[in-house]
């Protein structure tokens, strides 16, 4: 790919951003994230000049990238700063985690099956990406050792609240996660105290389903 790709790609990444601005993302650092990460590197190359449409696109093990305004959405929602302690559930291609490494979080991100764990750790590297952790392991355990979190992020369907993720957030922290099977619910967990959590919702998506163990 030539200098002229990496121009048209910028141009289409600016336009990108302006499409999800008018759909509802006002966070100008998520929005510049859109703008600088090439999107394009996280697909097959036969994908790559759909890799700035607003559409989830397939990648590896029958998986999906996630829509850009899904992954800007849920971003926005966890509404956190620089430096604060992030939680990822299904790093998938790798490109919310870019996000939330260009917004300067600290990053623990899981993946359950294993090619995608070896070719998004390989993406990683070329890219220079480096989260805190990257795990090759089942989400709905989270990670205990390294919790509390002050944002937890899971970008795969979950049909139930998992109880070991609510138990991994601060005092404070939230939990973005898209609850059901079929289609799913945008939902927000805020743990507003030791034991009380605020659910909000934010409209329906669909995601691929969040499964059990690793493969
Ligand atoms: N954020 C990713 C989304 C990928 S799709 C992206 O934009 O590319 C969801 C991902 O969650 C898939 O890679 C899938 O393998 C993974 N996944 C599903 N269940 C999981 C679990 N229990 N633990 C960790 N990852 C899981």
């Amino acid at each position: 790919m030539g200098v002229e790709d990496n121009f048209k790609f910028k141009g289409r990444r600016r336009i990108l951003a302006l499409e999800l601005e008018k759909k509802g993302i006002t966070d100008n650092k998520i929005l510049d994230s859109i703008k600088n990460i090439p999107r394009h590197l996280f697909v097959d190359p036969g994908l790559s000049e759909q890799a700035y449409l607003d559409k989830a696109l397939p990648i590896e093990n029958n998986q999906t990238i996630s829509q850009p305004f899904t992954v800007a959405l849920q971003t926005q929602l966890l509404d956190l700063n620089e430096g604060y302690k992030v939680l990822e559930i299904g790093t998938g291609s790798g490109y919310q985690t870019s996000i939330l490494n260009h917004l300067k979080l600290d990053i623990y991100t899981i993946e359950r099956n294993h090619n995608l764990f070896r070719t998004t750790t390989k993406l990683f590297n070329k890219l220079k990406i480096y989260p805190k952790k990257f795990v090759y392991g089942d989400g709905y355990n989270g990670l205990k050792d390294d919790s509390p979190f002050d944002g937890i992020i899971v970008t795969a369907g979950s049909p139930i609240v998992p109880k070991k993720l609510l138990s991994q957030l601060k005092v404070g922290g939230k939990m973005i996660i898209p609850i059901g099977e079929e289609t799913q619910v945008m939902t927000r967990i805020t743990r507003v105290g030791e034991s009380e959590f605020k659910k909000e919702t934010y409209g329906n998506f669909k995601f691929v389903p969040m499964l059990e163990n690793k493969d």
